[in-house]
């Protein structure tokens, strides 16, 4: 067994777990982050860098070379409902530095941080060490015990995060209560070929029983198709071909691709969570992103939610972490700034899910998606509103690194 002491090992290689390891580094905190994947490369994360996210790499001066890392921004977003355009959240307004949402594949955002922390000496990631268990001395957790291709190893720390997302083993093997808010949907993702002729960036396309979700990714359109809970099975049972010819129903314009879905294994079933824990820490340990609060695809807010609890983190821990006089003061004084913008983005995604995605679904929404059309070509207020809610929510702002 290898033993490594350090002040603060982040469970968890995600947006919050490597911009928690990014600051705290800077900010003189020594830093293990354990991840356990070879790379960051996996497809079941969204895309949206949001314009609060912007403004952090801004404040921590690293905008230019964010910018160099290829994106495509967008500072509006349309949908397409019930067959017609209507605009969606506008950013141009937004009281940050960029108004915009960067479209990013995450590995690519994960590797640019990855990039920026390890400009510290205090920071270290180790990839391909899973976290098995953590040790405790008392009710205190002073470690984390994970596997890698090298052996065991444990890491020694006075705090342990725990970023280890929505199906957290930190969480479980703490003990922390997670209640679960539920979700009546599901996601199946796939990759469709992109052509020169396509119409521009649409987010959503929205009709009567069908909700598909498409993010630009250059040479191909990543997509969402949106789902009953537990409805893969019958999705199934209908048969592929029946199933592209409802994408085709939905986006005519994908019509000549939908035959790149070969077989159900280029589909791939996401099962969404909305859940949060009553408690997100103990002594010795929290945890952030969607370990603490498993986020719902709808409104693309969990990257930003996470990486908001590893800013109010770091500017909370940084110090007393430094000086090693942590407390469980410290750790619910974070809990008690984040829940709340997390619990208020839950109670609006589940109004979302029971009172818009559940009836669309269920072929009961008409109405009420001509209401969604109507409110939004009518009322810029409410774009504006979407998009600061959206793209900013409760700002945390960096603190300034020590002399
Ligand atoms: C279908 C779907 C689409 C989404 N689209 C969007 C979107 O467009 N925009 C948006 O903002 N949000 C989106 N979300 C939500 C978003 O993906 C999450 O809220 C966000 O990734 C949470 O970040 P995190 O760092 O807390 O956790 P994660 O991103 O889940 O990262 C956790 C990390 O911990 C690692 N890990 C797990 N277990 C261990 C272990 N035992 N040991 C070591 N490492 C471990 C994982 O490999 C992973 O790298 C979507 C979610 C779903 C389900």
């Amino acid at each position: 067994m290898t033993t490594l002491e350090t002040t603060c090992c982040i469970v968890g290689g995600g947006p919050a777990g490597m911009i928690a390891g990014w600051l705290l580094a800077r900010a003189g905190v020594d830093v293990i982050v354990l991840e356990k994947h070879a790379d960051f490369f996996r497809d079941f994360r969204g895309d949206t860098i949001h314009p609060s996210t912007l403004e952090l790499v801004y404040e921590l001066g690293a905008l230019d070379e964010f910018s160099a890392v290829p994106q495509t921004r967008i500072d509006h977003l349309d949908l397409q409902i019930l067959g017609e355009r209507a605009p969606g959240p506008d950013f141009r307004d937004l009281p940050t530095h960029c108004k915009e949402v960067a479209l990013m594949p995450q590995w690519d955002f994960l590797d640019f941080v990855a990039r920026q922390a390890k400009r510290y000496s205090r920071f270290r990631l180790i990839m391909e060490a899973d976290c098995e268990d953590l040790a405790t001395e008392g009710d205190r957790i002073t470690g984390v015990l994970a596997r890698t291709p090298d052996g065991p190893l444990e890491v020694r720390a006075d705090l342990v995060v725990g970023a280890d997302g929505r199906h957290s083993n930190v969480r479980d093997r703490a003990g922390l209560r997670r209640i679960d808010v539920g979700a009546p949907i599901d996601v199946l993702w796939m990759k469709l070929p992109k052509l020169p002729s396509d119409p521009s960036q649409v987010l959503g396309i929205i009709a009567v029983q069908q909700f598909l979700v498409m993010l630009d990714r250059g040479t191909y359109w990543q997509c969402a198709y949106l789902i009953e809970k537990g409805g893969t099975d019958a999705v199934k049972a209908r048969g592929l071909p029946a199933f592209r010819r409802r994408l085709a129903e939905i986006a005519p314009f994908l019509d000549d691709r939908t035959s790149a879905l070969a077989s159900w294994d280029d589909i791939k079933l996401l099962t969404v969570v909305v859940d949060r824990l009553e408690r997100w820490w103990r002594a010795g340990l929290i945890c952030i992103g969607d370990a603490a609060h498993a986020m719902s695809p709808v409104g693309g807010v969990g990257i930003n939610l996470a990486i908001q609890d590893a800013v109010a983190l770091a500017n909370r821990v940084a110090e007393p972490l430094r000086e090693h006089r942590l407390t469980d003061d410290d750790l619910a004084a974070v809990q008690a700034r984040r829940e709340a913008p997390a619990r208020r983005i839950q109670r609006l995604q589940v109004a979302i899910h029971e009172h818009v995605l559940e009836q669309i679904l269920a072929g009961r929404g008409k109405f009420r998606l001509w209401l969604v059309r109507f409110a939004l070509r009518h009322a810029s207020w409410l774009r504006r509103k979407i998009a600061n809610t959206v793209g900013v929510g409760q700002l945390e702002h960096v603190q300034p690194a020590p002399a």
